[in-house]
């Protein structure tokens, strides 16, 4: 069963005793605002030493780090696309964030792992479009052969929390 295995929270990812969380990060690595600032601040200067050492990312894709001073084993930075006008790939991008970092969980063992709201704050996806993607594209990998158990949605706002909550609900809880 899908349903048991997605959960939506509301609250800080750098908080989360998981095995993953994932940073909404940018195609530097380098850290920056919002998510990727947070997480850097709490994992310490380790994180960033090791950043340095991955070349960047492109939009899309991700690459996995230690997580350092954080409660999490592992930090999946991916680089979520900027909001143009929904003609420029923004969907399929975002999508493939959600996939390729569900993909280096497969590949390390990662039984569960958080995800922030990908590209919903500073790079203007429209949320309650953008969490629609989230969910289907979890909902995809999870009814595949697959060694996770748990994915938790983490809403930093109330807003955020409802649409992932409701958008569970219609896509997974009442199929
Ligand atoms: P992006 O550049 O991909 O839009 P942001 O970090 O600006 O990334 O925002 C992505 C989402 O992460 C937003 O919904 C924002 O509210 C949320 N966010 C910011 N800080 C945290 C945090 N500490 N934990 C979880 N979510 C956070």
């Amino acid at each position: 069963m899908i349903t048991g295995k997605i959960n939506v929270i509301e609250g800080d990812i750098t908080q989360l005793s998981v095995d993953a969380i994932v940073n909404a990060a940018n195609t530097s690595l380098l850290g920056g605002g919002g998510v990727d600032g947070a997480i850097h601040c709490a994992a310490g200067p380790g994180l960033l030493a090791e950043c340095r050492g991955l070349n960047g990312c492109e939009t899309g894709d991700a690459k996995i780090t230690q997580g350092y001073n954080l409660p999490a084993d592992w930090v999946i930075h991916t680089v979520g696309p900027v909001w143009r006008d929904g003609n420029h790939g923004e969907d399929a991008l975002l999508a493939s964030c959600y996939y390729r970092s569900l993909e280096l969980a497969k590949q390390n063992n990662i039984r569960n792992i958080a995800f922030p709201a990908i590209s919903t704050g500073a790079y203007g996806f429209p949320p309650e479009r953008a969490a629609r993607i989230a969910v289907g594209t979890v909902k995809q990998v999870l009814a595949e052969k697959t060694t996770i158990e748990q994915v938790i949605f983490v809403c930093f706002s109330k807003q955020s929390y409802n649409h992932h909550q409701q958008t569970v609900q219609e896509i997974i809880t009442n199929k």
